[in-house]
């Protein structure tokens, strides 16, 4: 089927309350421009070189999402246009993104990294950490932040009991953190979680967010 085919048929399954993210990161402007033709607006890139080269070649109301490891000193590069950074791992990229908001006289939606997997090269802050930080009302140290939610990535493996867990776990400490002084009743509520091989049960699990890849726009080319 055709990328716009891929995406109306996906969003047609998806509840109402969940929001889809389409994956273009390897996948050209044409690939983003077919998926825009069919009504996506947000789209999810990992690199920022890669992000911050098509940006300026693309509809200007598209919603751009960074959901990789990001370096501080490369938020400047996005900042003028991002729309949300999923991915974000340490109170210094926190610090980080403020501060490029602020020099651009904006806010940047954030969603704080957690890391639920099994796997050796860990990004994101422990449940721990996490409940630590959303003690103190943060957003009124970052103005130019909103928090809007939490973001996790199941391991990579085809056991979907444990899959399960990690997602069923994560929304936990969502729902928790919801009702810490530190979330803004506003802004926190997404939980970002799912991608092409767990996105259902991801939803199951109370996802609200999904970010899907390979289901719309085919195996990457690296
Ligand atoms: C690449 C990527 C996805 C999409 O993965 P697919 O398996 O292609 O759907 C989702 N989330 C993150 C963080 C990614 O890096």
């Amino acid at each position: 089927m055709s990328i716009a085919g891929n995406i109306l048929q996906l969003k047609n399954s998806l509840p109402d309350n969940v929001t889809l993210v389409a994956v273009s990161k390897f996948h050209p402007e044409a690939a983003i421009q077919e998926a825009y033709q069919a009504g996506q607006r947000i789209f999810g890139e990992n690199r920022v070189q890669e992000l911050t080269a098509k940006e300026p070649n693309l509809p200007k109301d598209i919603e751009w999402h960074f959901i990789g490891p990001l370096q501080t000193n490369k938020v400047k590069a996005i900042a003028p246009f991002i729309h949300t950074i999923q991915s974000i791992d340490s109170l210094k990229l926190l610090q980080e993104v403020n501060k490029q908001a602020a020099r651009n006289e904006r806010i940047i939606r954030v969603l704080l990294e957690i890391y639920i997997a099994e796997e050796e090269s860990k990004h994101g802050f422990s449940s721990e950490e996490c409940l630590t930080l959303f003690k103190e009302p943060i957003e009124d140290i970052y103005p130019n932040i909103h928090i809007c939610g939490l973001m996790g990535m199941g391991t990579n493996t085809d056991q979907t009991e444990k899959v399960r867990k990690e997602f069923h776990g994560l929304r936990h400490l969502f729902d928790t953190v919801k009702n810490l002084p530190g979330a803004s009743p506003l802004h926190f509520h997404t939980l970002s979680m799912g991608m092409t091989q767990d996105y259902r049960i991801a939803i199951e699990e109370g996802s609200t967010m999904i970010r899907i890849g390979t289901m719309l726009f085919g195996k990457r080319e690296y």
